[in-house]
């Protein structure tokens, strides 16, 4: 077997485990993100299966959706210069971090046609964190509702970087709960039912909290060569 094949194999049995221990009948969607590595690696993970693939930088998201096959779903997921909103965001599939208000304006008028959002949420309050505060979120999508070219399909997060599982755990859970009461408003440009969380080393925590999309890079296609 190939090296992403392997991975990936992994990835789905540590998956479907988490899934049958914690009782989540959700399956959530790998988004491979493949921002490190070569258009080769990029096309060994579609070949392995993969249809989902994350780039967080204009250059890397242009040249591997060039590289790859029609049906594969773009998502980008790194935060995007105002100035840039132009040159990529009626090529992507999903755009994960929409994460102030100036940005949807620019998304909403270069749109040609209606964009699939995440709100991206900075739920631990870190300031080095990107994302709008969990506090925001209810007037921030209250606001999006002039703009008629975006959509918010679902919350993102990004967790910090630390070992404390129940941290992480209870971070997910609050974006959960927050995806929860959005879509119990039942807003046609919001109907928030997606939640991106998880990374390499937190999908399984993710999961556990009921993510529909994780976005695994190291773990599953690898760092640069
Ligand atoms: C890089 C990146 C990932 C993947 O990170 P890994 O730890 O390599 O799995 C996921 N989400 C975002 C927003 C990223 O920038």
């Amino acid at each position: 077997m190939r090296k992403v094949e392997e991975n990936l194999a992994k990835i789905n049995d540590e998956i479907n485990q988490q899934r049958e221990k914690s009782n989540i009948s959700t399956q959530p969607s790998v988004i491979a993100v493949t921002k490190y590595v070569t258009i080769e690696r990029a096309k060994e993970a579609y070949q392995a299966g993969l249809r989902h693939f994350g780039e967080n930088r204009l250059e890397g998201f242009k040249e591997k959706k060039e590289a790859l096959p029609s049906d594969a779903v773009f998502h980008f997921i790194g935060s995007l210069q105002s100035r840039k909103v132009k040159d990529v965001i009626n090529e992507v599939d999903y755009f994960h971090a929409l994460d102030r208000m100036s940005l949807a304006k620019e998304i909403n008028k270069r749109a040609n046609h209606t964009i699939s959002c995440f709100l991206q949420v900075n739920v631990s309050g870190e300031s080095s964190k990107h994302g709008i505060d969990l506090d925001d979120v209810n007037s921030f999508i209250e606001d999006l509702k002039q703009y008629e070219n975006i959509k918010i399909v679902g919350l993102m997060t990004m967790a910090p970087f630390t070992d404390d599982v129940e941290y992480i755990q209870s971070l997910f859970r609050k974006l959960r709960i927050k995806r929860d009461e959005i879509q119990k408003l039942n807003l046609e440009y919001a109907p928030c039912t997606e939640l991106s969380m998880g990374m390499s080393n937190d999908y399984l925590i993710a999961i556990e909290e009921g993510a529909t999309f994780v976005r695994i890079g190291t773990k599953l296609v690898g760092e640069e060569e």
